[in-house]
């Protein structure tokens, strides 16, 4: 605004309208003069991705988007909405891609499965937020006029960086999108969590940022041999490396890490498994390391099967035994093909138990 000899408030009222109303046009923007808003027209796009396909589960909580990019290529992202602890403290959480594609190659991934195109620009990934944020408050907006007084609810409350993509793997652009959520949103950096395959230079990094955000590892092997089967990446960064990173993370940032564990039947879900995870992470402080167990997704083409409940059970009831805190992880988004593992922005058929695909609004 400063280089167009616009005055300061004029920013503030643009990043207002971009990141606090249901707006999707500069069109919209009523309080810039009419000469500005065509300039802003003229000179940016809006929007860095347009929804092209929706999919909503049968109960309407979870629904995962496919975006086109302005290059042609394809992202996907989810909302999903659930109440922890019915006390109808409802989260709306997105899971954001920041890749389209990645190239890590997990075995068990779908994402590994289509190989990397490109990394996301801090726009692309801060919009695929904006993008549900605006759907909600058009919808509360919606509810108001229709007289069902106000809809109190938060637009989104929390973000996952752990669709599609190696968050650390696209540094600058997911820091700056942190930021645009932070600062631009108002979404507190504690509500936000960057998921990593364990790239140990870049959580060191992430570790110095002073930022608040989680830290999630998909770990899904108590050991190296196992591991670097399922995670290729882990070949260049043992578990001691990763453990130490980790304890760096736990220490500088105050917050607690998260281990996610996708359960392979037959391959990483036996009781010694489990037992094997509970020595590995006895070297973290005491209450700073959390477990996630997933159930395994069916990912066309994959060589794997979920585990199943009785082997998931018995893996829980070691690790509690031993200790270790744990939760099961409820797969919302695998109604609709949305789960772990399961983007890739292929825009597929119906989802199993999900709607079929519809244009979206
Ligand atoms: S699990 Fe994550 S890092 Fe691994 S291939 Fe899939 S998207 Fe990439």
């Amino acid at each position: 605004m400063a280089s167009w000899g616009e005055p300061s408030f004029r920013a503030s009222q643009l990043l207002r309208w971009v990141y606090g109303s249901e707006a999707a046009s500069f069109d919209e923007m009523t309080d810039l003069p009419e000469a500005l808003r065509g300039k802003l027209s003229a000179a940016l796009h809006f929007e860095s991705l347009a929804p092209v396909t929706r999919v909503t589960s049968a109960d309407g909580k979870t629904t995962r988007t496919l975006f086109r990019l302005g290059d042609g290529k394809a992202i996907e992202a989810v909302l999903m909405e659930y109440d922890p602890l019915g006390l109808g403290r409802e989260r709306r959480t997105v899971c954001v891609s920041t890749q389209a594609g990645c190239a890590f190659g997990c075995a068990f991934c779908a994402t590994g499965q289509q190989g990397f195109e490109r990394s996301l620009t801090p726009g692309e990934i801060t919009d695929q937020v904006l993008h549900y944020a605006r759907v909600a408050m058009k919808e509360a907006a919606r509810h108001t006029s229709e007289g069902e007084g106000a809809w109190k609810r938060p637009p989104i409350t929390n973000v996952v960086f752990m669709g599609m993509g190696e968050p650390l793997a696209n540094y600058t652009a997911t820091l700056q999108a942190i930021e645009n959520l932070n600062g631009g949103f108002g979404l507190g950096a504690r509500h936000m969590t960057v998921s990593t395959v364990g790239l140990v230079p870049q959580i060191k990094r992430l570790a110095r940022e002073g930022l608040q955000v989680g830290l999630a590892i998909s770990l899904h092997a108590p050991n190296d041999d196992l591991r670097q089967r399922l995670v290729p990446a882990a070949k260049k960064y043992p578990l001691d490396a990763l453990l130490e990173a980790c304890r760096d993370y736990i220490a500088r940032t105050g917050r607690r890490v998260t281990f996610e564990y996708v359960m392979l039947a037959g391959v990483n879900d036996s009781r010694r498994e489990a037992a094997e995870l509970a020595r590995l992470l006895r070297g973290l402080p005491p209450g700073a390391g959390h477990v996630n167990l997933i159930p395994a997704n069916a990912v066309p083409k994959g060589l794997f099967q979920p585990s199943s409940k009785e082997s998931i059970k018995a893996f829980q009831d070691e690790l509690i035994r031993r200790h270790i805190p744990n939760t099961l992880r409820v797969e919302r988004g695998a109604l609709i093909d949305a789960g772990c593992g399961q983007l890739r922005g292929g825009g597929r058929g119906t989802g199993v138990g999900g709607r079929a695909p519809s244009p979206d609004p």
